[in-house]
């Protein structure tokens, strides 16, 4: 079976030279005579991994050396609560902008551990598009301003990077983080889960300024104080040694491929080849403004829905699997992170084509 496009949201197609190097170091790493997965992660091979993993991301990224870089467990929702649970408790407030289903999930969540000020929110274009700076109401006495930097299921995607003056900003980069060079510098707290553009669920990276440790709330679990974890190399527990070992494979092709300026280049080819189609097209519809659309998540509607079943099942007979939109939105959406090649777009576009003329 040959290997298909796969359009998930995340779990996210991996580069296959990456899984191939898994395969092939599965039951033996570098001569250690054991797999990763079966390594104390307190013993100096797994240290080494670690190590190697953490410095790939730092050089990628460009994360300056005032920044812990901490591997987690609990994924981005377990980070809606561990953000407020570290940060809130400065000042017992924090600014929230809402641009879709996963920043309402993140200030439902911080609800529970301070008092939460919606400094924004997309509600009225039905979170179509990002609201602009302008319009934010801001408190300076928040601990920090979280937003989401890519909402995966509404394809909105900030291609700025807001200003928040002193208060830190905090960003769930779980869908877009690697896709793009971004300035680390101006965040306080960057968090995402793996499962998209880094490898497999179970590692959340955490990315936090040095100055914000320290103001855990005295309720924190102890695995989920960045200051412990930090000052453990986030071996307070055992962390996800296995995932880990993944996503460094996936930063070392991310950099032999020439680091984060060819992912966006990648990006930008891929997105621009699938909304001028969609642009052009009266048979599908994408509802997001233009200059807020996402490269990573690209949700759109056919003309009628009776006809997305039939569209489905044409897919997934070329070889096109994971097409169908959150089920609180319907329609399609295509994920295209970075290991999605420029080849699965095409022939996603080619498919929605043949598709048209038949059905239009
Ligand atoms: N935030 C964003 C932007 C996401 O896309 C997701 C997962 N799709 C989450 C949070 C939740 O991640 P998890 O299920 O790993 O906790």
């Amino acid at each position: 079976m040959p290997r298909v496009f796969n359009f998930s949201p995340g779990p996210a197609t991996l580069p296959e030279a990456v899984l191939r190097q898994a395969a092939e170091e599965m039951l033996d790493w570098h001569g250690s005579g054991m797999s990763v997965m079966e390594m104390s992660h307190r013993g100096k091979e797994f240290i080494a991994i670690h190590a190697e993993a953490e410095a790939m991301l730092r050089e990628l990224m460009g994360i300056p050396s005032n920044y812990k870089v901490l591997f987690m467990q609990g994924g981005a929702i377990g980070e809606n609560a561990i953000v407020p649970l570290n940060l809130i408790g400065r000042t017992g407030t924090a600014d929230y902008v809402v641009t879709g289903d996963w920043s309402k999930k993140s200030v439902k969540e911080a609800k529970n551990y301070g008092k939460v000020n919606t400094a924004a929110t997309g509600e009225a274009s039905k979170f179509t598009a990002i609201p602009k700076q302008s319009e934010w109401k801001l408190d300076p006495q928040a601990a920090y301003v979280h937003i989401c930097s890519n909402e995966t299921i509404g394809g909105v995607e900030y291609h700025w990077t807001p200003d928040t003056g002193s208060v830190p900003l905090v960003a769930d980069m779980s869908s877009n983080i690697l896709s793009r060079p971004i300035d680390v510098s101006r965040y306080g707290l960057i968090y995402a889960g793996a499962q998209k553009n880094m490898g497999p669920s179970g590692v959340t990276v955490v990315i936090v300024r040095d100055d914000l440790l320290g103001h855990a709330l005295p309720i924190t679990p102890s695995a989920f104080n960045y200051q412990l974890q930090a000052e453990n190399d986030s071996m307070y527990n055992t962390p996800p040694t296995y995932a880990i070992y993944i996503a460094g494979l996936v930063y070392r092709h991310v950099k032999a491929n020439g680091g984060l300026a060819a992912m966006e280049e990648h990006n930008r080819a891929k997105a621009r080849i699938l909304y001028d189609y969609l642009d052009a097209s009266s048979f599908y519809r994408n509802p997001v403004a233009k200059e807020d659309r996402s490269l990573m998540n690209v949700p759109f509607k056919l003309k009628d829905d009776s006809l997305d079943e039939a569209f489905l099942k044409g897919a997934q007979a070329r070889g096109m699997i994971q097409l169908k939109g959150h089920r609180s939105v319907g329609g399609m959406r295509a994920s295209i992170y970075n290991a999605m090649p420029i080849e699965g777009v095409k022939a996603l576009v080619a498919y929605m084509q043949e598709f048209e003329k038949q059905h239009g």
